[in-house]
């Protein structure tokens, strides 16, 4: 397990089975099977029927949607790291999921780059999406 510094996620009953899949190297987004809406991040109800959400388990590769880069941020855990990106990604499957692009230069960061989340383990029942761009971007 990796040595986390910064704020961790607080699963909930709703959040919980996202963040385990984590843990384990899995992107869940919810899937209604009501409406066939899919929605990220985990909510109670589909915000399209209100129906109660299912889990679906995505290939955890998406593009780049939009981005920013933080290049000053005096918070611990995050200060060492400026400059770095956090990005939308939109997933194969459609949801757009948040989180930072990590092993390639900045500079190299653009909409449409295509990327595959690679998870990190902060606690025993929580792990962490980034997003790592696949080979030949
Ligand atoms: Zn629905």
């Amino acid at each position: 397990m990796t040595d986390w510094v910064k704020p961790l996620p607080l699963p909930d009953n709703v959040s919980a089975p996202y963040w385990a899949a984590a843990r384990e190297g899995r992107l869940l987004v919810q899937e209604c099977p009501q409406c066939g809406n899919r929605q990220w991040y985990p909510r109670a109800l589909c915000t399209r029927c209100a129906a109660e959400p299912e889990w679906l388990e995505c290939t955890g590769r998406g593009v780049v949607y939009t981005y920013c880069v933080i290049r000053q941020m005096g918070t611990a855990g995050f200060r060492d790291e400026v400059p770095y990106v956090v990005a939308m990604v939109e997933l194969d499957e459609g949801p757009r999921v948040m989180g930072n692009v990590i092993g390639v230069d900045i500079a190299e960061v653009h909409i449409g780059l295509a990327v595959e989340a690679e998870f990190i383990a902060v606690a025993d029942d929580i792990g962490i999406p980034q997003w790592r761009p696949l080979p030949n971007h």
